[in-house]
């Protein structure tokens, strides 16, 4: 299975699919459960008995003109422990299918763009009872708002952060050969550590404090890639009402998305979203105002 789109000289391929099931609800806060047949349509989400859907997680795989790689976010991962056994059950996770072990990629950078358990889940692996990072010689990129956020296990979301999460970050923080930075602003470029330019983190505060968004693509290139994170975890989320039922920041969120939205139906980016089926699209406005996601297929 190989699913790549070319932004200029860069390469951006669907590298890890995990899937999850999520209450509707929680997932597309904000569309009431009478709407929601409308909502769906035309779309492949289908709700279960229990108003499950099940949903893909993403992950994406930058390749720059000078041939490094940037892993954005990294799925589910395999961690299973005690913490996890009674509570997992319930969202019968499942690996699609994951290409860097079976290619032996080593990325040169990983940016998860927020730390829930869904996204920064694959830092970490259990070797011989312990949790190790999986990614020993990668540098890792976290924004300082999320580590701070996810560290300090607010009550009103710790339960999105998982305690395995977060013991593979501190495994990572911990592991002496293993270079971290820290996205401290609302815009930083991996070239500022020495990465390849023509890679833009966008603080796109919302659904956590440090939230990013991941730009790809030189300042003068057609078309660049946008990678979502949870600013566009679907397409049904390009309407402004929709949210996620554990976003911090929910009109922040939702306006930021809509400038980014904007920006990429002005721009003809293709967006990379993070829990959509398709996993690239480009925006446009309809008649009414609205936005609309339409598929862009892979080049294979
Ligand atoms: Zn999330």
């Amino acid at each position: 299975m190989v699913m790549k789109w070319r932004i200029g000289d860069f390469a951006v391929e669907l590298v890890i699919r995990d899937w999850f099931k999520l209450d509707a609800g929680f997932l597309f806060r904000g569309a009431g459960k009478r709407y929601w047949p409308s909502f769906f349509k035309g779309t492949d989400i289908a709700v279960d008995e229990n108003n499950m859907v099940r949903i893909p997680v993403n992950a994406y795989l930058i390749t720059a003109p000078d041939g490094r790689t940037v892993l954005v976010d990294t799925g589910l991962g395999d961690v299973r422990t005690r913490w996890s056994e009674s509570t997992l059950h319930e969202f019968e996770p499942e690996n699609e299918f994951n290409l860097l072990p079976e290619r032996g990629i080593v990325p040169d950078y990983v940016i998860p763009t927020h730390l829930h358990w869904d996204h920064a889940g694959g830092l970490a692996r259990v070797l011989g009872g312990r949790i190790l990072p999986v990614f020993q010689k990668t540098e890792h990129i976290f924004h300082k708002n999320e580590y701070e956020h996810a560290r300090a296990a607010h009550p009103y979301n710790r339960s999105s952060y998982r305690r395995e999460t977060i013991e593979g970050i501190k495994a990572v923080m911990k592991n002496r050969k293993i270079r971290v930075h820290f996205a401290h602003s609302k815009k930083w470029k991996l070239s500022e550590v020495g990465g390849p330019a023509g890679i833009e983190l966008i603080r796109t505060r919302g659904h956590t404090p440090g939230h990013m968004s991941v730009l790809v693509g030189k300042p003068r290139s057609k078309t660049k890639g946008f990678i979502t994170g949870a600013l566009l975890p679907t397409r049904c989320h390009c309407h402004p009402a929709i949210g996620v039922g554990n976003d911090t920041h929910g009109l922040l969120g939702s306006d930021l998305r809509l400038k980014y939205l904007l920006k990429a139906a002005n721009e003809k980016w293709i967006v990379f979203p993070e829990h959509d089926v398709s996993p690239a699209g480009r925006i446009s406005i309809d008649g009414k105002g609205a936005f609309r996601f339409d598929l862009v297929p892979d080049e294979n």
